[in-house]
């Protein structure tokens, strides 16, 4: 039986076992998927080697360390420089970036969009900038603190901590911080945050499975928005087709995993 799981901290949210798990059984694969709590990063690969995992999801905060300790980088995530898919190929450990194409899909509802704030700096916001700029969408990013600008910086992207932003107008605002995830908090100061959509046609949190402080104020804004399913959805998606080998096609894998939603 392959072994697959999930690294993050916190984990214990994360849907992909069930999604992973409904495909396998589905598509009669000899397979589980599992969660792995794990707090330093820099013993990921130390762990998915110790569990024989064939491969394997990660999701925050350790993106970054993952993708420093793959033996080979494919697709986007060269850029992104964040691997949210790990597979074991002929002894090497491949990294893979599922969560940028899967965002593009998600997005397709808003209809055209020219321009993008994204609040985060770190592997998702890495991931759907460069996602964006792909799509001929501009997008501009704001962290709380300086420290991870220097990625956007060096890709040719505004980037700005809250200390020297000033509210523009932007089609789309993207939460990828992971304020409200498993606390109360907003991504930005809220006068900040209200200002900005109140100049913006859509938003966007990431986070999925609960309403976030985030989520509260696109509501009251009346604002078209959408939370995380759809990503997951997509970036699983692709997933479970690396997983697999390419073995089936992405829509075999999409429909029991689309069903997994409403277990
Ligand atoms: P990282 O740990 O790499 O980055 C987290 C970012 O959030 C940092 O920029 C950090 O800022 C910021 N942040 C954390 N807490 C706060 C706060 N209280 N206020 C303001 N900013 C804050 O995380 P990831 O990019 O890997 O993931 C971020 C979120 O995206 C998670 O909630 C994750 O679950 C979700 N996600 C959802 C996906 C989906 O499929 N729907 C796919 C991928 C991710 P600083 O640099 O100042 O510390």
């Amino acid at each position: 039986m392959k072994l697959f799981s999930i690294f993050g901290d916190p984990v214990h949210h994360s849907r992909s076992p069930l999604m992973h798990n409904s495909v396998f059984k589905r598509l009669g694969v000899s397979a589980c998927y599992s969660r792995t709590h794990l707090s330093d990063g820099t013993q990921l690969r130390n762990v998915f080697e110790s569990k024989k995992l064939s491969g394997a999801n990660v999701t925050v905060p350790h993106k970054e360390a993952a993708y420093a300790q793959c033996d080979e980088v494919r697709g986007i995530a060269k850029t992104i420089k964040a691997v949210n898919t790990l597979v074991y190929e002929k002894g090497k450990l491949i990294g893979y970036n599922t969560d940028a194409d899967g965002f593009m899909s998600a997005i397709q509802s808003f209809g055209p969009i020219k321009n993008a704030l994204i609040l985060g700096g770190g592997g998702t916001a890495r991931a759907l900038s460069i996602a964006l700029r792909q799509g001929e969408i501009t997008p501009t990013v704001l962290n709380r603190s300086s420290g991870r600008l220097d990625f956007f910086i060096q890709e040719g992207i505004k980037a700005y901590c809250w200390d020297g932003f000033t509210a523009d107008d932007y089609d789309l605002i993207i939460n990828t911080t992971s304020a409200g995830l498993s606390d109360n908090e907003l991504p930005i100061p809220r006068p900040l945050l209200i200002e900005l959509l109140s100049r913006s046609k859509g938003a966007v949190d990431v986070i999925y499975g609960k309403e976030t402080p985030f989520l509260r104020e696109i509501k009251i804004s009346g604002l078209p928005y959408k939370d995380g399913s759809d990503m997951l959805l997509a970036q699983g998606v692709l997933a479970s087709y690396l997983f697999l080998g390419g073995e089936f096609s992405l829509k075999t894998i999409e429909v029991p995993m689309q069903h997994s939603f409403s277990l």
